[in-house]
């Protein structure tokens, strides 16, 4: 099911369902030409796209901009061939190395994502890159591109509208699922959501599902610093992976997250890992509460690729288990070793 939503004069939402590998585009028509935010996952969404696009306009696509380099967003740029693409320095270093590996990530996408329709999706290199920002001038209109860096991705990109206060999130906001730094930088995703939040905008286009507002910006913002206080309790006090998702589990998120929330759990034990110093523990009911269930082990201190919380769960294998509705800890036991893609399967 998709939508082409007007969001302002000129300016689009192309919204899919479901959520996942569904993701969104934007569209920004100026006085001579069009813009358009990200490509999608496959040749049929991206048809569907230029017919709506070509309901509006008969101007030409100009450029198309990549806001981050997992494949929804990238997949489809070599069915815009009249556009410049155009991506951070990043995004493209990280296109290119997936263009390598492009038939190690045809096996692992058709294992993941069995019943996702990738037929025309692959990888093709931007044609200009960036660092820190970029401006376009429609006229009176700014279209301002800016490289946030790490954060759901290796370098998230956001598109910003002052005038019509739009902002094309990519992936840093996806509305009606959990903030995903799938990749292990969570401090830096939380900081990306205040820097959309500073924009001050009144609409927040996601990476996938609904355009959203403000307050669902912060509303997540404020889940994902939830969860990131949670997962530290869990590292502080040496729970193993296992336990620490049946306590997440216990938190009150829909049936259908679960599985996803332990996602930035992962994440924040890679953080950890890197900052690579042992953690002070401080009592508070949470971890009295964990230490009468027994829950609690010896602290570790952490070590790059293994930790407190279980670092052989990996993006792809809970990305598997949600989307067979497996445990990804029965996954987990399965393996024996960390994903050699790991990190090329966000969605
Ligand atoms: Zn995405």
């Amino acid at each position: 099911m998709t939508e082409f939503r007007r969001l302002a004069k000129d300016i689009y939402a192309f919204v899919q369902a479901p959520l996942i590998c569904y993701s969104s585009a934007g569209v920004i028509i100026g006085d001579r030409d069009v813009i358009v935010v990200d490509s999608l996952t496959n040749g049929a969404m991206s048809r569907s796209l230029l017919t709506e696009i070509r309901r509006v306009t008969d101007k030409s696509i100009r450029f198309l901009i990549n806001t981050h380099s997992h494949f929804d967003h990238v997949y489809t740029n070599h069915l815009f061939p009249g556009a410049t693409v155009i991506s951070s320095h990043r995004v493209r270093e990280e296109t290119k190395a997936n263009q390598k590996a492009q038939d190690k990530h045809d096996a692992l996408f058709a294992r993941l994502f069995s019943d996702v329709d990738l037929r025309d999706g692959r990888y093709t290199l931007q044609d200009m890159t960036f660092s820190g920002s970029l401006c376009f001038h429609q006229g009176e209109r700014e279209v301002r591109v800016l490289d946030l860096g790490v954060g759901h991705s290796e370098s998230d990109v956001v598109v910003h509208l002052p005038g019509e206060k739009i902002v094309f999130c990519g992936d840093v906001f996806m509305n009606g699922m959990p903030p995903l730094p799938g990749e292990g930088h969570v401090t830096q995703t939380i900081a990306h959501y205040k820097a959309i939040e500073g924009l001050e905008a009144e609409i927040y286009v996601a990476g996938h599902g609904d355009p959203g507002t403000l307050a669902d910006v912060r509303s997540q913002r404020i889940q994902l610093e939830s969860q990131f206080q949670h997962a530290r309790e869990c590292y502080e006090h040496g729970m193993s992976y296992d336990a620490a998702l049946q306590d997440f589990a216990k938190d009150d998120i829909p049936m259908d997250f679960q599985r996803l929330i332990i996602w930035p759990a992962t994440g924040i034990q890679r953080q950890a890992a890197r900052d690579h110093r042992p953690r002070q523990s401080e009592p508070h009911d949470r971890a009295a509460g964990h230490r009468h269930r027994g829950q609690a082990a010896p602290r570790q201190k952490p070590v790059k690729g293994k930790g407190p919380i279980n670092c052989l769960i990996t993006e792809g294998s809970i990305a598997a288990s949600m989307l067979k509705g497996k445990s990804p800890v029965s996954e987990r036991r399965k393996r024996t070793k960390r994903h050699a893609l790991s990190g090329s399967t966000n969605l």
